[in-house]
């Protein structure tokens, strides 16, 4: 299995990536690699190619593209639209959604929300490193903390929300979405440690393309509710149906 990397620049036959200094100390200092090591590169855009250790600096190193080893394939759009937890909670759920193949990361600030601040440099970090991990072709969009009402003013209309109640009216998730048919795309929306307050709870119910779901009698955490909400809806609505590239 090859070291992945996600790197900014186009990939094409014969081109030279220059790593980013972390890359070039994880790649030298870290892996030990030399000059011939092969390394796989993506970019979200242009699939994912074979290349290999060109020249090493100190703290550079050049890598050189071959081949594309698979083009770029359609990925699932789901969004998650979360009430932040605290760090350690949220290095882990940024990494766990982004194996779940979600496609953004939307932090929203709710009345009972505990966390100040939210660090989207780490947050699009932990993305980076889980996405290389998982050999998925994207890393998913990171969006700055913003308040839940004013996420909403923007919402796209055709956008259905899986509003994950917790109290009041609900269906089974999975039972919603096999009888909703795959009309999408979606977004799964978590509540903080403390729920929805009821003002919010009522607004939502309001808004177009909200859907109340459960997720079984036990209270989940909030991550642990976020990435329930996901893989359900992979398993049903998704692209589970596929296998890991190469692993037939
Ligand atoms: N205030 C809640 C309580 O103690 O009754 C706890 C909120 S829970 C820790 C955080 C979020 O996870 C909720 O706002 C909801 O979005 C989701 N959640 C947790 N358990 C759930 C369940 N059984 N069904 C649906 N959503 C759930």
């Amino acid at each position: 299995m090859n070291i992945r990397l996600f790197i900014e620049g186009d990939l094409a036959n014969g081109a030279a990536i220059e790593c980013s200094r972390d890359q070039a100390h994880y790649l030298i200092h870290v892996l030990r690699l030399a000059p011939g090591a092969p390394v796989a590169l993506f970019n979200g855009r242009d699939g994912e190619w074979l290349a290999h250790i060109d020249a090493v600096g100190k703290k550079s190193a050049i890598l050189a593209v071959d081949s594309q080893t698979r083009p770029q394939a359609p990925e699932p759009d789901l969004w998650l639209v979360f009430a932040p937890v605290k760090r350690a909670p949220l290095d882990f759920l940024v990494q766990k959604a982004t194996e779940l193949g979600v496609s953004a990361l939307m932090p929203a600030i709710t009345r009972r929300t505990v966390v100040e601040r939210v660090k989207r440099e780490r947050m699009a970090a932990n993305a980076i490193e889980a996405a290389e991990q998982c050999e998925r072709l994207t890393v998913p969009r990171i969006e700055n903390a913003r308040p839940l009402s004013q996420i909403l003013d923007s919402w796209p209309a055709e956008r259905r929300i899986l509003l994950c109640a917790e109290a009041g009216e609900a269906a089974p998730i999975h039972d919603f979405l096999r009888e909703s048919g795959s009309g999408g795309p979606w977004a799964v929306l978590t509540g903080p440690e403390g729920g929805f307050d009821q003002t919010e709870l009522d607004a939502l119910h309001k808004f177009p393309n909200v859907s109340a779901v459960g997720l079984g009698p036990r209270i989940l955490r909030a991550d642990t509710a976020a990435l329930a909400a996901l893989a359900c809806w992979q398993a049903v609505l998704g692209d589970w149906q596929n296998r890991p590239p190469g692993r037939h």
